[in-house]
C-alpha cells in the first residue's frame, strides 16, 4: 500500500513508498483509512521540532472503516465507521494511566509519532483508542475529532469557564478556531486575536462565534480592556505557538486570571514571567487528552456545537502531500485533508 512516510530523523525526509499492508494483533483492529487530516505537530515533525521515531507512516488524525478485528477485540465489528485517538499504546500502569491522564503515560506511544500512523490506506490500532462515529459525524469530521478533543480538553478540562466570562483565544489556526467554538459552548464572550496573514482565518471566526476578531497589525488589543473595566480577559487560550501570542494573553488578561497554553512553540521562547507571577496567573498546559474528553468532543461535533466542514480548506491525494503541506504553512489553508491512494 502507499503510505506518507518520515525515512529518516532530521529536517524533511518526508516520501509517498510502497510498505506492506500492516496486519491486526490480537487487540488491534485492522482500519481502512477514509480521511486523514494534516495537524501543525506533522508540520513540527517536518521540520525537525517534534521528537519522532523514524521511519514510521505519517499521521494521527483520522476516519475509517474497520476491515479485520484481532481475536481479542470485543467491542468493533467490520464494517463499523470509527475515528481514533492518536495513542497506539499506553502503559495501564503508570501513576498517570492510573489517574486517566493517559496523554501523559511514560510510555505513550502515538501513531505518526512514535509507531506507525494513519496517511496510508491501512492502519492497525487498538480497540481501547478507537471511538465510533455516529450517523451525524461524516468521515471528514470525523477526521478532525482529535483536534476537536485538543480544544475540549483545553476548554472543558483544563479551564473553568463561566457564561460571561471574557476568553481571548490568540491564534486563529484551526485548535484556535475549534477553541473558539468550545469556549461559546460555555457561554463565553470570545475575543479572536491573529496577526498579519490571519485575515481569512479571522473572518472565519466571525462566521464561527467570535463576539470580537482584533487583527493584531492593524487593530488595537485595547477592545479586550475597555470590554472588561480596564481588567484584561478572565481566561486566555495560547494556540499560536509563539512568543508574541504568549506575551499578549500574559498582558490582557486579568490578575488571578487562567491562562491555558495549547500551542507548542517548537524550541524555547522568552516568557514575561514576573508579569504572570505578580498577576498570579494560574497557568494551565494543555496536552491531547483523556478517553472521556472525546465522549464531549463528539458529542459537540455531533450536535454542530463544533463545526468542522468550514475548516475544511483543500482535500489532496495522498501523493500531493507536499502541495498539501503548503497551503497548510502559507496559513491560507486552514485544514488540509490527504486521501489515501490506491
Ligand atoms: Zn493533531
Ligand atoms: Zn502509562
Amino acid at each position: 500500500m502507499k503510505a506518507l512516510v518520515k525515512t529518516a530523523g532530521g529536517v524533511g525526509n518526508f516520501a509517498v513508498l510502497d510498505v506492506p499492508e500492516p496486519s491486526p494483533e490480537p487487540d488491534q483492529l485492522k482500519l481502512e483509512v477514509k480521511v486523514g487530516a494534516i495537524c501543525g505537530t506533522d508540520i513540527h515533525i517536518h521540520d525537525d521540532e517534534y521528537a519522532n521515531c523514524p521511519p514510521m507512516v505519517l499521521g494521527h488524525e483520522m476516519s475509517g472503516v474497520v476491515v479485520e478485528v484481532g481475536k481479542r477485540v470485543t467491542q468493533f465489528k467490520v464494517g463499523e465507521r470509527v475515528t481514533s485517538e492518536a495513542f497506539k499504546y499506553t502503559c495501564g500502569r503508570c501513576r498517570f494511566c492510573h489517574d486517566g491522564l493517559i496523554g501523559l503515560c511514560i510510555d505513550r506511544q502515538s501513531m505518526g509519532v512514535h509507531v506507525d500512523g494513519a496517511f496510508a490506506k491501512y492502519v492497525c490500532q487498538r480497540e481501547e483508542s478507537l471511538h465510533r462515529l455516529p450517523d451525524n459525524i461524516d468521515f471528514e469530521a470525523g477526521s478532525m475529532s482529535e483536534p476537536t478533543a485538543v480544544a475540549v480538553r483545553a476548554i472543558w478540562e483544563r479551564a473553568t469557564i463561566s457564561p460571561g466570562d471574557v476568553v481571548l483565544v490568540s491564534g486563529p489556526g484551526p485548535v484556535g478556531l475549534l477553541c473558539l467554538q468550545a469556549a461559546k459552548t460555555r457561554g463565553a464572550t470570545v475575543v479572536l486575536v491573529g496577526t498579519e496573514g490571519d485575515e481569512h482565518r479571522l473572518a472565519l471566526g466571525k462566521d464561527l462565534g467570535a463576539d470580537v476578531v482584533i487583527n493584531t497589525p492593524t487593530d488595537s488589543l485595547d477592545t479586550i480592556l475597555d470590554r472588561t473595566n480596564g481588567l484584561g480577559a478572565d481566561v486566555a487560550i495560547e494556540c499560536g505557538g509563539s512568543r508574541t501570542s504568549l506575551a499578549q494573553c500574559i498582558r490582557f488578561t486579568r490578575k488571578a486570571a487562567q491562562l491555558v497554553v495549547v500551542g507548542l512553540p517548537g524550541r524555547e521562547i522568552a516568557v514575561d514571567l514576573d508579569q504572570a507571577i505578580v498577576k498570579e496567573l494560574t497557568i494551565l498546559p494543555s496536552f491531547t487528552y483523556c478517553h472521556a474528553t472525546w465522549e464531549r468532543a463528539l458529542k459537540l461535533l455531533g450536535e454542530g456545537a463544533i463545526k468542522t466542514a468550514p475548516l475544511v480548506s483543500r482535500r489532496f491525494p495522498l501523493t500531493e502531500w507536499k502541495a498539501a503541506f503548503d497551503t497548510v504553512r502559507s496559513r491560507q489553508g486552514i485544514k488540509c485533508l490527504l486521501l489515501p491512494v490506491d
